[in-house]
């Protein structure tokens, strides 16, 4: 069972998320719990940071020990709370369960997980309550999995135990067909396959961390997305994330996906001889900064072409400047950004099998004159840059033109 930063967000909240959990002892189950920090105590640990290190220090292994810290104190006050309350219960930070990762500080990858120390806990009877989000390099520093990284712990736990199930319990009660925040008659999906919901996850659901999502997909890990904010007896099925021959029907769109916080450059002007396009990635690669929507075209003239990309708003500054260094190495004339940018996806396993999808998608936003910048797809996606002030109106048209919008209320 995995409790968000909402679900364990005060006092209160914590004691309820102890009765979610008292109740699936009571079935029978052993039980092994991860929790996220309270919510906005990683957001607050990570300002402290910046303000103190000078800026972004998230690969620092002292980011890491800082950031690590929320998880720490739910674990503590969930297990206190617990024995409190009758049950035989144990916290662990990451290290301690044996969460060991890679040195990538600040986005590091679980290299092992031994399931040892927390079997044994659950052999004893107890409820193991394990801090998210965190873990240790072979070095013995503290390391984290990167923002929503509780999740990961989660799938990775489950996975390790054996577990029959990973129940992600949130503010929410389960996936729906786009985010509920933008769009009220959004539906619950009963059911996802593993491959929507990480093509949903990579293109900017938050609800779950892609890196837990392929875990699961990987590992064969059922998961269940469930609401904290009732008591145990009113949680109702939440959705099902499982493997696609486990699902009775494919609909050929099954989500719209909203995703701000993009950005877009376009070099104007790059000589169009082999070699060019590999400078300018290797060049953002080195510097960290994970590009999208590659879309190159001809200039005007033939012997150049125009590049144009995507990526996290928050990458924007420093790519400008690593490029604008390269202009000349590069050959490029001009260097172009726009921060007013936004990302809509629509995803669906039936996409696999069914033609004119892209066509429909394309109409629905040119009936609302919205402007399309970028396209990139894949099997089951497809992804479409636009204006930033008009998401939005793109979700809801797009959400009920693919006719996935409730009864309207
Ligand atoms: P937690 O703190 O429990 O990890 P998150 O904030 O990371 O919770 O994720 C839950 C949030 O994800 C919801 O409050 C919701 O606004 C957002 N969300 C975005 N897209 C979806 C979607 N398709 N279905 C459900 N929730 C979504
Ligand atoms: N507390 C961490 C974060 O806010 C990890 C998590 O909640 O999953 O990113
Ligand atoms: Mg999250």
């Amino acid at each position: 069972m995995k409790f968000g930063g909402t679900s364990v967000g005060d006092p209160d909240r914590i004691e309820r998320v102890a009765r979610h959990v008292a109740a699936a002892k009571a079935q029978g189950f052993k039980v092994c719990v991860t929790v996220s920090a309270m919510a906005g105590e990683t957001n607050r640990l990570v300002e402290l940071t910046e303000r103190l290190g000078g800026g972004d220090v998230s690969r620092d292994p002292d980011y890491d020990a800082v950031v690590a810290s929320g998880e720490q104190v739910t674990a503590g006050l969930l297990a206190l709370h617990l024995r409190h309350k009758g049950h035989a219960a144990r916290s662990f930070q990451g290290w301690q369960a044996g969460l060991r990762t890679d040195e990538a500080h600040g986005a590091a990858r679980i290299a092992h997980l031994p399931q040892d120390h927390l079997m044994a806990s659950m052999e004893r009877g107890e409820i193991a309550v394990v801090a998210g989000f965190q873990g240790a390099t072979k070095d013995g520093r503290i390391s984290t999995l990167g923002r929503g990284g509780s999740d990961t712990t989660a799938v990775a736990l489950a996975a390790a135990l054996g577990a029959a199930r990973c129940d992600i319990y949130t503010d929410v009660d389960g996936v729906y067909t786009t985010d509920p925040r933008m769009v009220p008659n959004a539906k619950r999906k009963p059911m996802l396959a593993y491959e929507e919901m990480l093509e949903m996850a990579s293109v900017g659901a938050k609800v779950l961390q892609t890196r837990s999502v392929g875990l699961a997909m990987t590992y064969g890990v059922p998961v269940r997305v469930l609401s904290s904010l009732g008591e145990p007896e009113e949680t109702g099925d939440g959705t099902l994330i499982t493997s696609e021959e486990a699902m009775m029907e494919h609909e050929v769109v099954t989500a719209v996906v909203p995703s701000r916080g993009e950005a877009k450059i376009s070099l104007l002007g790059v000589p169009d001889t082999p070699g060019r396009s590999a400078m300018i990635f290797r060049l953002l690669a080195d510097a960290g900064v994970n590009v999208d929507m590659i879309v190159q075209s001809a200039a005007r003239q033939n012997t150049q072409a125009n590049m144009s990309f995507t990526l996290s708003e928050k990458d924007l500054h420093r790519a400008q400047e690593k490029l604008t260094l390269m202009k000349d190495a590069i050959g490029f004339d001009n260097i172009d950004f726009n921060q007013n940018v936004a990302k809509v996806s629509v995803i669906g396993i039936g996409m696999k099998s069914h033609a004119g999808v892209a066509a429909k998608m394309f109409e629905i936003l040119a009936e609302r004159s919205i402007n399309i910048e970028n396209i990139s797809t894949s099997e089951i996606k497809i992804s479409v840059l636009i204006e930033a002030d008009y998401t939005e109106l793109a979700v809801r048209a797009l959400h009920e033109g693919f006719g996935l919008s409730g009864t309207p209320g």
